[in-house]
C-alpha cells in the first residue's frame, strides 16, 4: 500500500498537458503537509520528452510504455490503471476534468469500488487527514464539499486553472517501469485518427484566457475581430448558443449549460446578453470582463469589469492597445 498522491498524466503529441502540471503542483503543496509522495501515471509510447518534463514535478513516475495506450482509449487504460490502483492503493488519484478524465474516472471508480468526485474546483485536506473535494452544483449556484468514505483511492477530476503551476518544482522523479496489464487483442475501441480544426487554438476549457463573442457580433465574418484580439492575448475564442444555432460558430466553442464549463483566468464577453444558460458555464472563471451596448444587459451582473459601448469600436481599439502594451513587455 503506497498511501501516495497520484496524478494521471495527460499528453498529446508527446507533450504533457498543462492540467497535469497544475495537479502535480497541487500535489507537491499537499505533500509538504502530509509527507506523502507525489506520483504520476504515464501511459503511452515515445514519451521521453514527457518523462523529462514531469521529472521535477513528482517523486515517482509509473511508466507504462506500450503503444496500445496511444492515443487514449478507456478500453486500454482501464485494466492497467485498475490493476495498479489495487496493488498500490494510493490515498488519492486525481486527473483533469477533461474529456479523458470524464471518460475514464467513473469507470475506474467502479472497477476500484471507490468514491469519485467529478469536475471539482478545489481540493483540500481536513483536520482528520481526509481529502475534501469541492464541486459546483446547479450550474455553480451552490458548492458541495465532499469527503470520501474509507475506500481507497479517493478519486477526483479537477477543472483546468483550479491550481497554479509551480514555477520552481523541486522534485526529481524516479521512473518505475510497469508492465501493461492491457491485452491488445481484447481492445474493442480503435481511434481511426484525429482531425485538427483549422487554425485550432487551445480548447476553451484549457485556455487561460477566453474571449467570446455573442449574437452582438452580427455576422460570422465579424468574428475576425475576436480572432485578432485572441491572437494578441494568446487566448481561445468562445461563443454563445445563439451563434452556434445560427451556424456562425462551432459547437465545440459554445460556453454554457448545453456547451462547456470554463474556468479561465480571464473571460471577456463581447455582445453577450448574459442569459442564465450562458453564465452557468463561466461561474468559476477568475475575472470576467463584459462589453455590451445595452447598459441593462444581465452580463454586467456577473462581470468584474464592464464597458457599455459598441463592440465594433471597442474590440479593435483594445486589440491595438494590447498589442502595443504587450510588445514592450
Ligand atoms: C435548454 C437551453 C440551453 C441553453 N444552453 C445555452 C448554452 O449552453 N450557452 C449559451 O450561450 N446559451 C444557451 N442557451 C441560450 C440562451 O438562453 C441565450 O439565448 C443565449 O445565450 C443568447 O446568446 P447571446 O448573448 O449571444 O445573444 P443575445 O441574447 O441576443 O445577446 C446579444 C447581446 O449583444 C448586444 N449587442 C448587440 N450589438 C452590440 C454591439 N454593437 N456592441 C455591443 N453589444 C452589442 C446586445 O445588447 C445583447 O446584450 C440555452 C437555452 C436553452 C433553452
Amino acid at each position: 500500500m503506497s498511501n501516495d498522491i497520484w496524478v494521471l498524466a495527460e499528453h498529446q503529441d508527446g507533450k504533457v498537458k498543462k492540467i497535469t502540471f497544475e495537479l502535480l503542483s497541487a500535489g507537491i503543496e499537499f505533500s509538504k503537509k502530509t509527507g506523502q509522495k507525489v506520483a504520476t501515471l504515464l501511459l503511452g509510447s515515445g514519451l521521453e520528452e514527457a518523462v523529462k518534463s514531469l521529472t521535477p514535478f513528482a517523486d515517482e513516475i509509473y511508466l507504462l510504455d506500450d503503444p496500445s495506450f496511444t492515443p487514449y482509449t478507456s478500453d486500454a487504460y482501464l485494466p492497467s490503471i485498475a490493476s495498479l490502483g489495487k496493488e498500490y492503493q494510493p490515498s488519492i488519484l486525481i486527473g483533469g476534468a477533461t474529456s479523458t478524465g470524464k471518460d475514464l474516472f467513473p469507470r475506474l471508480a467502479m472497477h476500484l469500488q471507490s468514491g469519485y468526485a467529478p469536475d471539482c474546483t478545489g481540493l483540500s485536506i481536513g483536520e482528520d487527514g481526509k481529502w475534501m473535494a469541492r464541486r459546483p452544483l446547479f450550474g455553480g449556484k451552490i458548492f458541495a464539499e465532499m469527503v470520501f468514505s474509507e475506500a481507497r483511492p479517493q478519486m477526483a477530476t479537477v477543472r483546468n486553472n483550479t491550481f497554479l503551476v509551480n514555477e520552481n518544482p523541486d522534485r526529481s522523479a524516479k521512473v518505475i517501469p510497469i508492465a501493461s496489464k492491457t491485452d491488445p487483442s481484447a481492445l474493442r475501441k480503435k481511434v481511426a485518427g484525429f482531425e485538427k480544426a483549422a487554425g485550432a487554438k487551445l480548447d476553451i476549457t484549457e485556455a487561460d484566457i477566453v474571449v467570446a463573442g455573442g449574437r452582438g457580433i452580427k455576422a460570422p465574418e465579424n468574428f475576425k475581430i475576436m480572432e485578432d484580439l485572441a491572437d494578441v492575448l494568446n487566448a481561445s475564442v468562445g461563443t454563445t448558443r445563439a451563434t452556434v444555432d445560427e451556424g456562425w460558430r462551432d459547437l465545440k466553442d459554445q460556453i454554457g449549460k448545453s456547451g462547456k464549463n470554463i474556468s479561465a483566468k480571464l473571460y471577456m464577453a463581447f455582445g453577450i446578453s448574459g442569459a442564465i444558460h450562458h453564465v452557468l458555464g463561466i461561474t468559476t472563471c477568475k475575472t470576467v470582463v463584459a462589453v455590451d451596448n445595452d447598459p441593462n444587459a444581465l452580463i454586467f451582473n456577473y462581470a468584474d469589469y464592464g464597458i457599455v459601448g459598441d463592440l465594433f469600436q471597442i474590440v479593435p481599439a483594445l486589440t491595438e492597445e494590447l498589442k502595443k502594451a504587450l510588445s514592450s513587455v
